[in-house]
């Protein structure tokens, strides 16, 4: 049998342009039709499943898929038993409890006895448990902002972003309960050539990862500043060093995260650099 892995992606929505994206970014080929429902890399022994969301967790459980990219959110709330490879960064959102606009806000105290909709049960649930106030959790699966309109529900715990949702049924958030980002995730028992190929990905994503982060920084400096210039960006082993056609001076390059450079910015100029180029990396390997 053919040595391949699967993984679980959303089909469409929220998560699937970033994870698709990261995907391809790691250098891995698939064609990806509209309405596909399953997909083989031409270049990389991986599978890809494109399903709901919701259907994810269970699927990377039961073993169907041995990975899967999800929002925490959903693994939290669908609870099933997998292994949290890595955080991707993308699709950060938060869960909020809302309640109408008008509504005067007490504290938390204000659900006890109340009536919340929401999609995440099970979140909300633990929520209300570790805060000790017992409310009514009406589970409904989507357009949970209209509950308190339609006089189901006196508040709401849905997925947060920019707010303007909320904003525009008449709600306002007042707690937020859970912070979410994607994860790519695994099953629990794969076997050995499959951890093998996982790896493989995992150091890729990495890598990836690791470029964003980072940036190439180039610079033109006086001799007599390469010391304290070293010293602020002192890269991933340490600088290149090359001397410009101008004697007493020197090119640097280095290696720095983005916001180390920010905060070095104004020392390297008092030191004496200029010139200074700043320049993304696509992929980094260390
Ligand atoms: P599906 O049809 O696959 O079930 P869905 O409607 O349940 O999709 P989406 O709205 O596509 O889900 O959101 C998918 C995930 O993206 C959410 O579970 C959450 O982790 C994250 N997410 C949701 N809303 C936002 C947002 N506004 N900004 C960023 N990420 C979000
Ligand atoms: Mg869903």
């Amino acid at each position: 049998m053919e040595q391949i892995i699967r993984i679980a992606v959303q089909k469409s929505g929220r998560l699937s342009d970033d994870s698709l994206s990261l995907i391809k970014e790691c250098g891995i080929k698939f064609y990806n039709g509209t309405g596909k429902l399953k997909s083989t890399s031409t270049n990389f022994p991986i599978e890809f499943l494109f399903l709901r969301d919701d259907d994810i967790p269970g699927y990377v459980a039961d073993g169907v898929a041995d990975l899967g990219i999800v929002g925490e959110n959903e693994l939290v709330e669908k609870d099933k038993e997998v292994v949290t490879l890595k955080k991707l960064g993308f699709s950060k959102c938060r869960l909020s409890l809302a309640i109408p606009k008008g509504q005067e806000y007490t504290g938390v105290s204000y659900f006890e006895g109340k009536n919340i909709a929401t999609s995440y049960p099970k979140i909300l649930g633990d929520y209300l448990k570790k805060v000790n106030i017992s409310a009514a959790i009406h589970e409904i699966s989507g357009s949970v902002e209209i509950a308190p309109s339609i006089g189901l529900a006196e508040g709401i715990c849905d997925i947060v972003s920019s707010g303007s949702t909320l904003m525009m049924n008449g709600l306002k958030e007042v707690e937020e309960i859970f912070k979410s980002e994607a994860v790519l995730i695994a099953n629990k028992d794969l076997v050995d050539w499959k951890k093998a190929i996982v790896d493989k990905l995992l150091f890729r994503m990495n890598a990836v990862q690791k470029g964003k982060s980072n940036k190439y920084v180039l610079l033109n400096a006086p001799n007599e500043s390469l010391e304290k210039i070293i010293s602020l960006i002192p890269g991933m082993r340490s600088p290149t060093i090359l001397p410009l056609a101008q004697p007493g001076w020197s090119s640097v390059h280095s290696v720095l995260q983005e916001d180390q450079f920010w905060e070095n910015i104004e020392e390297l100029r008092a030191a004496g650099a200029e010139g200074i180029l700043v320049v993304p990396i696509e992929k980094m390997i260390i």
